[in-house]
């Protein structure tokens, strides 16, 4: 199986091609030709597979061009009881009838990007290997405080690798930079930026396309490559937790093997959703994919409405996570739905110079019939927190709330009681402030009384990773001006 670039019908890639060069050089996205299908008899084979084996059965149908052997390395390295607290990876807590809460974040940094970023360092490094490159890679990242984590976590000490991180100095949680600045690993490198995030993730998109930087690194054999959604290699791997959850609810009687279930999913930049959505495509039985946004609700309104219109308010909020007014992998759903370049040449051309664009009454169609959307600000996030935790004694990250949240509304509003999946994406402890205030009225200011605060309210195991942090030394003290991240770069990377 090819990938094509959503830009370019033309460009053919392999998955290893497409998973090394994380974007397309015409900026689009890459997307498999086709979308496999699953049967229901795979489906219901699944159930007596561990989580490695259920991953290596879905990547056999996208990574056509790995060997078993080697996707078999890929799931095994990356998916056990040594990075994640539970040796099924995942976790369905059940919340009322019909309502699955699929946890997804007990991995090393307790948010759900390391179901992707646990095993991307794997595939990015056997797909060197498969493609003939015989080069160290770079892997240059801007995050707002989940992904930068994650990616640190997933690729400390894989051999052939290094990483750097640089993140807002004033706009990622105390707990965030505290995970980050205590990083182990000899291939790693963190580095505040005197900026917002938008600085570092501009400073980090320069260096990318800057042929001088390029070329000096090619010089002492290396090659930049990125760890964000845009690259297929951390978009495939969450299309299996979603077939995963299906099998275990089939399997033990919650639904009936063939029976619809809606998914709902806290969505930022797509690439949750998307893979829920090519989940659907291949043979799941799914309903409706419900999207939930925060104040952020761009989203809302485009599924909405078939409008994209980022000529908005940014909001901070208390599930920052999601707050984003470009949402990169949107490009892949609608380029499935009109398998037209040109049309997303045209839209996306259109976002980057008017920052709005509308899609066609076929398109809208299309997206009424497959989508649901609906978005909640701050306190009804903290409103549902709470809620939640007086019926069920369950705590809810702020993230999973507003999915929660939208979810309700969405079933008060249509009657629909499908059974749903919901996507919860992040550990309450990640967000305590925010979660002690839903519950609690208030929070204590710092970060650990805050962890066993919530300790004592949720009577959840604090995860391991973040009791470590308690002791653990910082490393990495370091702050630069935007203008010097690119001599940063230049003479980190000799480094590690
Ligand atoms: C990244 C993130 C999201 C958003 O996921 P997308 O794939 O970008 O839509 C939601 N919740 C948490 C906790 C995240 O870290």
């Amino acid at each position: 199986m090819y990938y094509k670039s959503t830009r370019d019908s033309s460009l053919k890639k392999t998955s290893a091609e497409a998973i090394v060069a994380g974007i397309s050089i015409d900026g689009g996205l890459f997307v498999p030709e086709e979308i496999p299908s699953l049967s229901l008899d795979e489906i219901k084979a699944m159930s007596d597979m561990t989580y490695p084996e259920r991953a290596a059965f879905v990547f056999s149908k996208f990574l056509t061009d790995f060997t078993d052997a080697e996707i078999r390395y890929c799931t095994e390295s990356a998916y056990n009881d040594k990075a994640f607290d539970h040796a099924s990876i995942t976790e369905i807590s059940h919340l009322f009838d019909g309502t699955y809460v699929l946890e997804l974040w007990h991995g090393p940094t307790c948010a759900f990007k390391d179901m992707a970023l646990q095993i991307l360092p794997y595939l990015l490094t056997t797909s060197l290997k498969k493609t003939g490159i015989d080069k160290k890679v770079v892997i240059l990242v801007a995050t707002s405080g989940d992904t930068g984590k994650a990616a640190l976590e997933g690729f400390a000490d894989v051999e052939g690798t290094s990483i750097m991180v640089f993140y807002p100095e004033d706009g990622v949680s105390a707990m965030q930079k505290k995970q980050m600045t205590t990083q182990d690993g000899k291939n790693v490198c963190v580095c505040a930026v005197k900026g917002n995030f938008d600085d570092c993730q501009n400073g980090v998109k320069a260096i990318f396309t800057d042929d001088d930087v390029k070329a000096q690194l090619a010089a002492k054999g290396k090659v930049f490559s990125s760890a964000n959604s845009i690259n297929w290699g951390r978009l495939a791997p969450q299309i299996i937790y979603y077939i995963s959850a299906y099998a275990d609810l089939a399997a033990n009687g919650d639904i009936a093997l063939g029976e619809k279930v809606n998914i709902t999913v806290p969505t930022g930049n797509f690439g949750n959703i998307l893979a829920a959505y090519y989940a659907k495509r291949m043979g799941l039985p799914v309903n409706k994919l419900i999207c939930a946004s925060n104040a952020n609700n761009v989203l809302t309104d485009f599924l909405t409405t078939g409008v994209y219109d980022r000529n908005r308010h940014f909001y901070t909020t208390v599930s920052p996570s999601m707050d984003i007014l470009i949402s990169s992998n949107l490009e892949r759903l609608l380029y499935i739905m009109t398998g037209s370049d040109e049309l997303i040449r045209d839209w996306f051309g259109k976002l980057s110079s008017e920052g709005r664009y509308e899609v066609t009454d076929d398109v809208k169609a299309q997206l009424r019939e497959e989508f649901a959307a609906g978005c909640c600000d701050d306190d009804a996030t903290k409103a549902t927190i709470s809620e939640i935790y007086g019926k069920y004694s369950y705590t809810l990250d702020t993230h999973t709330a507003v999915a929660v949240r939208v979810y309700e509304d969405y079933r008060k509003a249509t009657g629909d009681t499908t059974k749903t999946i919901i996507a919860s994406t992040a550990s309450p402890y990640k967000f305590g402030t925010a979660v002690l205030e839903a519950i609690c009225g208030s929070a204590p200011a710092d970060e650990f009384d805050k962890v066993d605060k919530l300790h004592e309210v949720s009577g959840y195991d604090v995860p391991a990773s973040l009791e470590a942090l308690r002791t653990k030394e910082i490393r990495f003290t370091g702050s630069v001006d935007r203008d010097a991240m690119k001599a940063f770069v230049l003479t980190e990377a000799d480094k590690i």
